[in-house]
């Protein structure tokens, strides 16, 4: 058995909004389109320019605010936050945003984002007096910014986030203020938007079409901006950045109507299923995609195949997410209830069945028997993302290499443990290459694809030995990995057509 790799994730979404009479009830709109980004947990802090208030629950979003609760938060500024814990850590305490009374002020604090030496400092803090209330990563930040000993809250904030590695959205929200701040890698997804007189800030530009706002632009690695009363601000923490935005942000976590760094979600996912449909043609009837995550890049096979897309499975909307089940049988019976199979579609068809990745295969592994129960012929699996063979230590719940069936298994090996009649993967450098570019000018175009290649764009602090000791484990000689920024490696097959 392999070492178990475990983190604290906090694969979340966030919002916040300066300068609006009605601050609450927009942020409440602008989480409930980043609703996909956590369904465990949901809260606000606002302010009146006076105090800070909050509340915060379990749940989701609309069952934990009713009317009433919003307007006890009533204010012309707040921060927001919907969180997708792991099994195990779905406690009130973790739920965010959360709220520090100093007797200089208070401040609301919302992270997006796992820290790679979030044990360490909390060693470190520990020691020298400080008391945690929560397992989560985020409170560190709190104790860091007190501590710091500057006069003014921001060049507290500099010296803070400098002290804290990994993956990191913050927004931070004081009496004066609304701070929104990115690690020094980007690796999770920050934009700026205008909404008449107030700016507003989201992990994803969908939150601004259901709030009204227009994109102004994106928070960039090592930025703080600072909007108040007099407008926006933007300030540097560090120039030591490296550019390394989550491709799974792009393969499956977004919503297709988001744009990151001005690549929409819905075109890139559908290009994935174009590469894929040349990498990986097969001969076949129709061309399917599982719902919803899949379904762009389903089409975007089936147009490059030259095959019709058909709606060949079905998805019960009011289930939740199977992923986060937190064991394989309670996961198995989420699929059976989640997904069915339209017999009219694939009865007695040759079945091309395109999801967006496969984690441990129980999806896929349950779709196959669905689709052949419903009378397909032959099902042929394409994935449009490479094996997933690493752990994410930024920030996507993909913690353990036990988990991942591609990191213990061959091709060949799942295809017969799914069912299928074959199975084909999207290749790095097609993934890349559909993708496009986030920041082109960067030579591996500033995309982290660590789950696939095992190059980590930053050194992993605490789980850098956790790391070693499973991959000695795991004896698989053709897995190469390492924890140094690759910029000088020779990215040239990357970006065979130049990305976009
Ligand atoms: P699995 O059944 O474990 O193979 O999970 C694969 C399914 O989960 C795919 O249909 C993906 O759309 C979805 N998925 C991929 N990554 C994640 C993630 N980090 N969190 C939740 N679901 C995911």
């Amino acid at each position: 058995m392999l070492n178990e790799i475990k983190s604290l994730n906090e694969e979340c979404g966030i919002f916040g909004i300066w300068n609006h009479p009605k601050a609450t009830e927009m942020t409440y709109y602008g989480l409930h389109s980043l609703q996909h980004r956590g369904q465990e947990g949901a809260g606000i802090v606002s302010t009146d320019g006076e105090t800070l208030k909050g509340y915060r629950h379990l749940g989701l979003l609309a069952d934990v605010f009713s009317t009433e609760k919003l307007a006890k938060l009533a204010g012309k500024a707040a921060i927001g936050h919907v969180r997708y814990a792991t099994s195990g850590q779905k406690d009130l305490a973790n739920v965010q945003p959360f709220l520090f009374h100093f007797q200089t002020g208070s401040f609301g604090l919302a992270h997006n984002g796992n820290l790679t030496n979030a044990k360490s400092l909390r060693h470190e803090l520990e020691d020298t007096g400080a008391i945690f209330q929560t397992t989560s990563d985020t409170e560190a930040l709190a104790h860091l910014i007190k501590r710091a000993g500057k006069d003014q809250f921001l060049d507290n904030l500099k010296v803070a986030l400098n002290q804290v590695h990994g993956g990191f959205a913050y927004l931070l929200l004081t009496e004066d203020s609304l701070y929104a701040a990115l690690d020094p890698n980007g690796f999770r997804p920050l934009a700026i938007g205008q909404l008449n007189g107030a700016y507003v800030v989201a992990s994803e530009t969908c939150a601004f079409d259901t709030v009204g706002a227009t994109f102004v632009q994106d928070v960039e690695p090592g930025q703080i901006v600072q909007i108040n009363d007099q407008g926006l601000h933007i300030h540097t923490y560090t120039e030591d950045i490296r550019p390394s935005i989550c491709s799974m942000e792009y393969i499956y976590f977004a919503r297709p109507d988001s744009n990151i760094k001005g690549i929409n979600i819905h075109a890139a996912r559908k290009r994935c299923g174009k590469t894929l449909a040349k990498e990986a043609y097969v001969e076949a009837d129709v061309v399917t995609g599982v719902p919803d995550s899949s379904i762009s890049a389903a089409i975007g096979y089936a147009e490059a195949a030259g095959l019709p897309y058909e709606l060949g499975l079905i998805k019960n909307r009011y289930v939740a997410r199977t992923f986060i089940q937190p064991s394989q049988e309670l996961r198995e019976q989420g699929v059976r209830m989640k997904l069915s199979a339209v017999r009219g579609v694939v009865a007695g068809k040759k079945v091309v069945v395109i999801d967006d990745s496969i984690v441990r295969g129980t999806t896929m592994r349950r779709i196959v028997g669905l689709l052949k129960e419903a009378g397909a012929k032959e099902v042929h699996v394409r994935v449009a993302s490479p094996p997933l063979k690493f752990p994410c230590y930024y920030g996507i719940d993909i913690r353990s290499r036990d988990e991942l069936i591609a990191a213990n298994y061959s091709i060949e090996e799942i295809r017969q443990l799914i069912g299928a009649d074959s199975l084909e993967f999207l290749s790095v450098s097609g993934l890349a290459e559909s993708i496009g570019q986030p920041y082109p000018d960067y030579p591996d175009g500033g995309l982290c694809l660590s789950y696939f290649t095992g190059d980590y764009p930053t050194p992993l602090y605490d789980y850098e030995e956790e790391f070693l000791e499973a991959m000695k484990e795991s004896n698989d000689p053709s897995l190469t990995y390492s924890f140094e920024p690759n910029l000088l490696k020779d990215t040239s097959q990357l970006f065979i057509n130049g990305g976009k």
